[in-house]
């Protein structure tokens, strides 16, 4: 029968592409709930409003329209119907998304919309909290590392052409990003003690996928 699995770690750990590959592998949809906070942080941004404001925070988050869909390259993030999968990928949205997390209105509403789609099983998402508190029942549960030298250079090298900062800054931002993630009050990220750790710091996307994979048929 259908499992759904979870793939939980720090920033740039390589989660969204090893959890892509083995839903694609098992004829799963993968869920990416990171593009989830990051669509919220982007119609903030856009209606002015700050990542410190709980009250409109949780007002935005009851009306917010956020679909995602499967696409060739990936899930294809739609917010009211426009589609901004590029666009919750920029610097600005990086900096503010974890922030905007934090707030239990924005964790509650995204975490039932997470819940329904995992619903009818085969599922393969992956964020922070999956395998702690929004599908503590996933029958594969990893938890995906990799030291932040490693990380740092991977974001840096999927950076575009007008965003380039130095490698030293994003080293410093995964890392503050890490802090903030795992100090917030509502489902911090943290470790399932159920969940596999699996450190890709010296892995090839390919291994961290063959692992999973096995975990998943035994
Ligand atoms: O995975 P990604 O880096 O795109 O996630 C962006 C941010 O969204 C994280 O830094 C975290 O603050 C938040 N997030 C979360 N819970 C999840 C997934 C992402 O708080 N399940």
């Amino acid at each position: 029968g259908r499992i759904n699995v979870a793939i939980d770690g720090p920033a740039g750990a390589g989660k969204s592409t090893v959890a892509r590959r083995v839903a694609e592998q098992l004829g799963y949809i993968y869920i990416d709930t990171g593009a989830m906070y990051r669509a919220v942080a982007l119609a903030a941004n856009r209606a002015g409003v700050l990542p410190s404001d709980a009250d409109r925070l949780a007002e935005l988050v009851k009306t917010v329209d956020i679909t995602l869909e499967p696409g060739a390259d990936g899930q294809i993030v739609r917010l009211g119907g426009e589609n901004i999968t590029t666009d919750i990928r920029s610097r600005e949205v990086t900096l503010k998304v974890s922030e905007i997390a934090s707030h239990e209105a924005v964790r509650l509403r995204l975490v039932e919309m997470q819940r329904k789609l995992a619903e009818a099983k085969g599922v393969v998402m992956d964020g922070r909290d999956i395998g702690t508190h929004v599908l503590p029942g996933a029958e594969v549960k990893v938890f995906l590392v990799a030291s932040v030298q490693v990380r740092a250079l991977r974001r840096y090298q999927e950076l575009s052409e007008g965003e380039l900062v130095p490698l030293e800054q994003l080293e410093q931002e995964i890392a503050d990003r890490d802090r903030s993630d795992e100090s917030r009050e509502f489902s911090p990220l943290v470790r399932a003690k159920d969940a596999e750790v699996l450190d890709s710091t010296e892995l090839t996307i390919d291994q961290v996928v063959a692992h999973i994979l096995d975990l998943c048929r035994t």
